[in-house]
């Protein structure tokens, strides 16, 4: 059987501020498989952030171990992180993280330039990713030109142009209204549906809803752990939500 594609036990991240010490995480132990969409809750503080920085191999835990997809990777030097981090993890921001003077298409060809494929192969590669988030005609525009749903889209080609292992998504939803973010929520369970594997942070109920499993934090500490026996459906829920703006 393959390994899951995440596996912590006893995580912990103290972060030093002066005389202080802050325990970020306490002891995260937590097994995710292949194809699964995970919701990470919890108040403001709880540790969701450090956890995900975490398992993207951005920061490197003060104790604890992480296999990655088979590779324990607690332990690596920064230059082995970035490697792992660019071959196996795709990032989605709630700022979107878009360069501005950039074409989509650039946007999401950005990853694959480290990866050293031919000019062609690249292009053809994050057309492909834009296409699969419906934004083919979109291409050439920069993120100015494209709404914040479109632009988040364009994030999503990116986070998938190196075929990852999983992709996290740190509030994701965060900057878009409700029925965008409805729409963007029925992209990443079809994409889930064709065996990507999803961790998603948010704060709101209303969005873990569509995940098939919810992680709760608190003060550092795994508090809940369940799986959701029928998600949500966002297609369905967005073609039953009425197009209009609502009066403000
Ligand atoms: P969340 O994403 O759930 O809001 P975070 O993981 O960002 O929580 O933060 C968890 C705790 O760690 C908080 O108390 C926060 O203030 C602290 N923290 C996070 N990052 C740092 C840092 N770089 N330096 C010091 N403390 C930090
Ligand atoms: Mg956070």
């Amino acid at each position: 059987m393959a390994p899951p594609i995440i596996a912590t036990e006893g995580l912990t991240k103290d972060y030093r501020l002066g005389p202080h010490t802050v325990h970020a995480l306490r002891g995260v132990s937590v097994t995710i498989e292949r194809g699964e969409f995970v919701a990470v809750m919890g108040p403001s503080g709880s540790g969701k952030s450090t956890f995900m920085n975490l398992l993207g191999c951005l920061d490197t835990p003060t104790s604890g171990r992480y296999v990655l997809d088979g590779e324990d990777v607690a332990g690596l030097s920064p230059d082995a992180l970035a490697r792992i981090r660019n071959l196996k993890i795709g990032f989605v921001f709630q700022q979107f993280n878009l360069l501005a003077r950039t074409t989509a298409l650039e946007n999401v060809e950005l990853p694959l330039l480290y990866a050293g494929l031919p000019a062609r192969v690249r292009r053809a590669r994050a057309r492909d990713r834009l296409a699969a988030v419906g934004l083919a005609d979109r291409a050439e525009h920069h993120p100015s030109q494209l709404s914040g749903g479109q632009q988040q889209r364009v994030a999503i080609a990116r986070s998938l142009v190196n075929d990852p292992a999983v992709v996290l998504a740190d509030e994701p939803t965060g900057n878009l209204d409700t029925r965008t973010s409805v729409g963007l929520l029925a992209l990443l369970q079809s994409l889930n549906r064709e065996g990507l594997t999803i961790v998603l942070v948010t704060h709101e109920p209303d969005i873990a809803a569509y995940a098939s499993r919810v992680l709760s934090f608190r003060d550092g500490r795994l508090r809940a752990d369940e799986r959701v026996a029928a998600p949500l459906d966002a297609a369905t829920a967005l073609a039953s939500t009425p197009d209009e703006e609502e009066a403000a």
